[in-house]
């Protein structure tokens, strides 16, 4: 048996049946991040993995692998996770799961086509920054170029994936240089979604520079095909959902409105 301590997922997963795959966080030196800090890590076995599916709801749709990051677990374990999800949960049409792009950066192009083939549909993964000395300085442990590089293999794999990125995260002063940047990041390869997360580090940016980066984002993102800009989760200090480009005047009025409120002090 394993034991679960905590369990994270995207929001719009809510309705997922959750599968562990791994407990922890095999990197686990992210700067910023102390959700698996004095976890263990571990991965789940494959027999461990078939009991939760042997009781698993037979209807369900959607499944999410739950861990840090489950494609740390390799292309032969992942291979065989499907295999069972298919066999246990015959109406699954989506499996989704968290990912690195160093996980990703393990896997070749033939492999992530035809885990798409069995079954899995949607990869959440952190970018956080389109800087490498942000990234450097976050400990996150790729770059742009790598990040670039693990997108364009998913992108030909056909496996389509949202992008989490933070805003913040350069500190004082830099917002708009990094939103400059990370739109520039994304606009070098297709993604389903942008989500962004809302960081307060070092010296901390004011709520006021933090809109101005997510405005800055927008006009500068262009996506080569219609994508979803999705500023719901819990830690952003502006709520909105739209699709690039068609939304992009309304979503950009929204953060301007916000900008010119005097109220605003977070
Ligand atoms: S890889 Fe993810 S879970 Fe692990 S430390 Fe970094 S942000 Fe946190």
């Amino acid at each position: 048996m394993y034991d679960i301590h905590a369990i994270y997922f995207p929001p719009d997963e809510l309705s997922s049946v959750f599968l562990p795959v791994t407990t922890g966080c095999l990197y686990n030196k992210c700067a910023f991040c102390s959700m698996y800090k004095g976890e263990k890590n571990s991965e789940i076995s494959l027999q461990d993995i078939e009991k939760e599916l042997l009781n698993g709801p037979l209807y369900t749709e959607k499944v999410f692998l739950t861990g840090a990051d489950p494609m740390s677990v390799g292309y032969k374990k992942i291979k065989q996770i499907l295999k069972l999800i298919k066999k246990y949960l015959p109406y699954c049409a989506c499996v989704a799961s968290y990912a690195s792009i160093r996980s990703i950066s393990k896997y070749t192009l033939e492999e992530l086509s035809i885990l798409h083939e069995e079954g899995l549909r949607l990869l959440y993964i952190g970018f956080e920054s389109g800087r490498d000395d942000v990234l450097k300085l976050m400990k996150k442990g790729h770059t742009v170029e790598e990040a670039i590089t693990q997108a364009k293999k998913l992108n030909k794999a056909k496996l389509q994936f949202n992008t989490i990125i933070i805003y913040g995260i350069a500190g004082e002063g830099e917002s708009i240089n990094n939103a400059v940047a990370t739109a520039k990041m994304i606009n070098k390869f297709m993604t389903k979604r942008i989500i962004t997360m809302n960081l307060t580090v070092f010296i901390p940016t004011k709520g006021k520079e933090r809109l101005i980066e997510v405005k800055t984002l927008l006009e500068n993102l262009e996506p080569k095909q219609p994508t979803i800009f999705d500023t719901t989760h819990p830690t952003n200090i502006i709520k909105s959902e739209g699709t690039l480009p068609y939304d992009r005047e309304k979503l950009i009025n929204k953060v301007t409105r916000a900008i010119s409120k005097k109220a605003i002090s977070f």
